[in-house]
């Protein structure tokens, strides 16, 4: 198998924005008539389900689907379970997203979960996985996973977006007290904090490292971290916990800081939506607030064939519907009219080779595609470096044929990764 390295980077060329110098505060969406809580698990009819169809939830109450069930939600209401409908993600993974219509009356006293939290790991792995943020406490909580530094990421790791950068510079002092919660949790001595180096602030993270990013994308991708600023490279197939490095946004640390001070789960997640005309809007939602809220109530009307992304616009994904929910680790929602929308061509490849000049792992992606869409997915990671890929999608902002590389590249990991788990 091919082992590069990415030592002999070549030069990005675009720039992640920085958080403007006047806090904006966010725009806060009201709680809607029904939440959509997605739930990584199938529905299945053979099984006797625990929640049904007219149940009523508290608000911060643990939902799971079956006896046997690891996945779970939160709900982030009081209120009645209205329906199940069944989801299906960009790679044909199968979930669940149950409609809570809300009941405001019964948000607080008995339509409240108290918690009683404790600090260690498990707690948080069976209660707290749903935090704004998503804390990666299922990682943590994994006893064959060793992790001996924990990187707070502070600096955005696609374009477009300031949501880590305006959660970092607003609540300091609760990151720094999530941190010391995780610490006591975990037992993991080192911490860091990524942060642009280019942004002007006198925050001080007190006895946190703070790794300094480079303006130039794709610095602040976690095998860019690890190569610039920890000195490790990541090698192919391997991801970050593989080398004892654990990545965390810095917003599932605010709210883990908040969870241990007032004793409830809390729901609010902050991101940046990017509008049809490029205005940037931060947001401040519920999580499940069906995104065709948010876009309502700043005016963007969603026509057919208009596209919805969830992530920046290098690593995003397209979502097929407006009612898709707020989720724990959306930073980022950007809406594209369908008349600015680049077309993907069928043109084959053109050899110009602008995909191996820009690619900051060396692959050469113009013939690992060949092999991805002729589904030869060993073939492509043993002779054409697929598992080096950092996932920058720089590659397919730059093809000149107009391929979707970064989809393919995205769906062969995928794939490669069934294939070995079911050899
Ligand atoms: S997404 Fe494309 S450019 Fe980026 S590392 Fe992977 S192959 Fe290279
Ligand atoms: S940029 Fe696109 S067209 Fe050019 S070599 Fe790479 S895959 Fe082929």
């Amino acid at each position: 198998m091919i082992k590069r390295s990415f030592f002999s980077l070549n030069q990005p060329r675009l720039s992640y924005d920085l958080l403007e110098p006047d806090l904006k505060e966010p725009e806060v969406i009201p709680i809607p008539a029904s939440l959509s809580l997605l739930l990584p698990e199938a529905i299945d009819s053979t099984k006797q389900a625990l929640i049904k169809k007219g149940d009523a939830v508290k608000k911060g109450e643990k939902l799971t689907l079956y006896h046997d069930s690891t996945a779970y939600t939160i709900s982030p209401v009081a209120g009645t379970i209205h329906l199940f409908d069944s989801y299906s993600d960009d790679f044909g993974n199968v979930a669940t997203f149950i409609i809570i219509k809300p009941d405001l009356s019964k948000s607080s006293g008995d339509g409240t979960v108290i918690l009683d939290p404790v600090e260690e790991i498990g707690f948080a792995d069976q209660f707290l996985q749903k935090l704004p943020g998503a804390p990666p406490f299922g990682l943590l909580a994994n006893d064959d996973i060793k992790i001996n530094t924990i990187v707070i990421t502070c600096a955005d790791t696609d374009l477009l977006s300031t949501t880590s950068q305006y959660v970092g510079i607003k609540y300091p002092e609760e990151i720094k007290e999530g941190a010391n919660i995780l610490k006591r949790m975990t037992r993991v001595a080192k911490f860091c904090i990524t942060l642009p180096e280019d942004l002007k602030t006198q925050v001080s993270f007190d006895s946190i490292q703070v790794l300094k990013t480079s303006n130039a994308y794709p610095a602040t991708l976690p095998a860019m971290i690890m190569k610039n600023h920890l000195n490790m490279v990541l090698p192919a197939g391997k991801m970050p916990y593989d080398m004892g490095i654990c990545f965390v946004r810095a917003e599932a640390l605010v709210s883990l800081a908040r969870v241990y001070k007032t004793k409830a789960a809390v729901f609010d997640k902050i991101f940046t939506l990017i509008g049809k005309d490029g205005t940037r809007h931060r947001v401040r939602a519920t999580i499940g607030t069906p995104l065709s809220k948010v876009f309502s109530r700043f005016g963007i009307h969603i026509n057919e064939q208009d596209r919805i992304i969830i992530g920046g616009p290098m690593r995003g994904f397209a979502t097929f519907t407006h009612h898709h929910p707020v989720l724990p680790d959306m930073d980022t929602v950007i809406v594209q009219d369908r008349d600015i929308i680049p077309h993907l061509s069928d043109t084959p490849c053109v050899n110009c080779g602008k995909c191996i000049r820009i690619c900051p792992a060396n692959i050469p992606v113009n013939m690992l595609v060949r092999y991805l869409e002729a589904d030869q997915y060993e073939e492509a990671a043993d002779r054409f470096d697929l598992g080096s890929c950092i996932e920058c999608g720089l590659c397919a902002y730059v093809c000149t044929a107009r391929i979707p590389l970064y989809q393919y590249i995205r769906l062969g990991k995928h794939e490669l990764l069934t294939l070995r788990a079911n050899a």
